[in-house]
């Protein structure tokens, strides 16, 4: 299995603009973050999991050349508005739709803001989605497993994801945008590989995990490694690194285009 991470940053992205970002490192690249996503290679099948506004520039910075499933985990704006940019992606399947899985709020997000995208297949060259409600569990084409759990985000649920690679073993889960993990997402993550979970400051949101909630989770889970991600400017890349050097589980933060392979 192969995650590409898109992009790490909060919902306005880093830096926030008219605004002096104070502490904030802008000559350390990995502190220039855009809006939350993951790109997922999972027995060969392209999940793409949500689409920021910077979708199409994320998508040409990683080379990211197939989505097969996508996957909206909840549908405010910096997970849902990039939606429409995943023309190309539909071109290159003939014009056969991208299937689109999320819960029937994220499913209602999108039915309002791309209504002309609904259909089974494009020839014009235009986007294509179905649209499909996600369960508990889903099996991928090619073999892979994804199982959910909704995790609390003020008014809306979110989907948590858990990825299950057969051929490998590997077990991955993305918790973005959360309160907390509920036990089912907790018992689903037990043993990941890789656990990359919100933590979007220092100080308390009433909708997100702090930097410290979220290495409560880390510890209640205890996946090999933990990476944080949907930062703001306020957690800087070397100032957090060293804080967190060390510790056992792994944990560390995400960057823009990093990659990590499971196998
Ligand atoms: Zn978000
Ligand atoms: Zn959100």
């Amino acid at each position: 299995m192969e995650i590409i991470v898109m992009g790490c940053g909060t919902s306005q992205g880093v830096p926030l603009p008219a605004h002096d970002n104070p502490g904030l490192d802008l000559k350390e690249p990995r502190n220039w973050r855009t809006r939350a996503s993951v790109h997922v290679v999972i027995e060969g099948h392209h999940v793409q999991v949500d689409a920021a506004p910077e979708f199409r520039l994320q998508s040409i910075r990683n080379d990211i050349r197939k989505v097969d499933t996508f996957i909206l985990t909840h549908g405010h704006a910096d997970h849902v508005l990039g939606i429409d940019d995943l023309r190309q992606f539909c071109t290159n399947r003939g014009g056969l739709a991208i299937p689109v899985h999320s819960t029937p709020t994220g499913l209602d997000r999108v039915r309002t803001i791309f209504p002309y995208a609904l259909m089974e297949r494009s020839f014009s060259g235009y986007i294509a989605l179905t649209l499909h409600e996600l369960g508990p569990e889903l099996a991928l084409p090619g073999g892979g497993i994804l199982r959910t759990a909704l995790l609390p985000h003020g008014k809306d649920d979110v989907l948590g994801l858990i990825f299950e690679e057969p051929s490998t073993g590997a077990k991955f889960a993305y918790f973005t945008d959360c309160k907390a993990l509920p036990p089912r997402a907790r018992e689903l993550a037990a043993g990941a590989d890789l656990m990359i979970i919100d933590a979007l400051r220092p100080n308390a949101h009433p909708t997100h995990l702090t930097v410290s909630e979220a290495l409560g989770e880390i510890e209640a889970v205890r996946p090999k490694r933990a990476l944080l991600t949907h930062m703001t400017y306020q957690v800087g890349w070397a100032e957090y690194s060293a804080q967190l050097a060390g510790r056992d589980p792994e944990v560390g933060l995400c960057h823009d285009g990093m990659r990590i392979r499971l196998d």
